[in-house]
């Protein structure tokens, strides 16, 4: 995965384009992620005891990875991320927009 936990994102697709969050979960195995602040669902729940209370709570549903480009924390543009090998052979993911390693 190019996106990984508290990335900064934009939003690239669906009804919250344009906005950006910090990614908080990442799901690996479906390429989706959790961000905050973006892609409330509505949620009606039943009373559990005195753990939750009943009615209609609010809470982020995952975004596919694909609906999401990484801003890259130098140059503040959204940017498609390249990988690039360092020196000592580790892997680094890298901002083609302004060529910044982003790790
Ligand atoms: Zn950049």
């Amino acid at each position: 995965m190019k996106i990984r936990k508290n990335d900064t994102v934009l939003v690239v697709a669906g009804k919250d384009k344009g906005k950006k969050g910090k990614v908080r979960f990442v799901y690996p195995e479906d390429e989706r992620l959790i961000v905050d602040g973006i892609n409330f669902i509505k949620r009606h729940t039943r009373a559990q005891g005195t753990v939750r209370q009943a009615g209609i709570i609010e809470m982020e549903a995952p975004i596919h990875v694909s609906n999401v480009k990484l801003l890259c924390s130098k140059c503040n543009h959204p940017t498609c991320v390249g990988f690039r090998f360092l020196a000592d052979g580790k892997k680094v993911r890298v901002c083609r927009s302004c060529g910044e390693v982003i790790d």
